[in-house]
């Protein structure tokens, strides 16, 4: 299972929206966990932002065990020390992910609210962030939403779907994850 969890105060139906789109992208159930503490621990006051790092770090401790992979979803601007911002951050073949719905929407660019368009762009960052837990590093086909998009137009431009490379890859990472699971809780059952 797919676990998604809220990081301080987040827009509810966006949550909903990356965790159904996940669900249908990856054939993975997905389940909103109970919220995480808001995180003023990762909070940077010089520069009014979060950082990734430790909230992925949080998550980290935090994750139930039934949750194979762990999205978290916050509003709050992300920072890594080497650059400006992020859009998310994820652990490669890790189980912990994280994204922030702040520089989705067009309120941040200073432009009237776009819902449809802001829930274009959490399918794209949650699939991205979420195909690096599996093990997948980024793809040089700029349509695939598993390439790097380091600006709004960049995130646009592609669409909210794998190419049929990394479609194969990440099927292929899911059914091990999963099935190697499935696998354990059998021998387990059987002892
Ligand atoms: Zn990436
Ligand atoms: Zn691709």
């Amino acid at each position: 299972m797919i676990g998604l969890a809220t990081a301080g105060a987040v827009d509810e139906e966006a949550v909903a929206f990356a965790a159904s789109s996940l669900a249908s992208a990856l054939g993975v159930a997905t389940a909103l966990l109970g919220p995480l503490p808001e995180p003023a621990y990762a909070y940077d006051g010089s520069r009014g932002q979060y950082s990734s790092t430790l909230i992925l770090l949080d998550a980290v401790a935090r994750r139930p065990a039934e949750a194979t992979k762990l999205l978290v979803v916050t509003e709050h601007d992300l920072f890594i020390p080497m650059l400006s911002f992020v859009f998310g951050q994820a652990q490669v073949d890790g189980p912990v992910a994280v994204m922030s719905l702040a520089r989705l929407r067009q309120e941040f660019y200073g432009v009237r609210g776009d819902r449809a368009l802001l829930l274009q762009r959490v399918r794209k960052e949650a699939l991205h962030e979420i195909a690096h837990t599996y093990g997948l590093t980024h793809c040089s086909d700029p349509s695939c939403t598993l390439s790097l998009s380091t600006d709004i137009r960049q995130l646009d431009r592609k669409g909210g779907d794998f190419c049929a490379g990394c479609a194969i890859l990440v099927h292929d990472a899911v059914a091990a994850v999963h099935d190697s699971l499935r696998g354990s809780y059998r021998r387990g059952g059987a002892r």
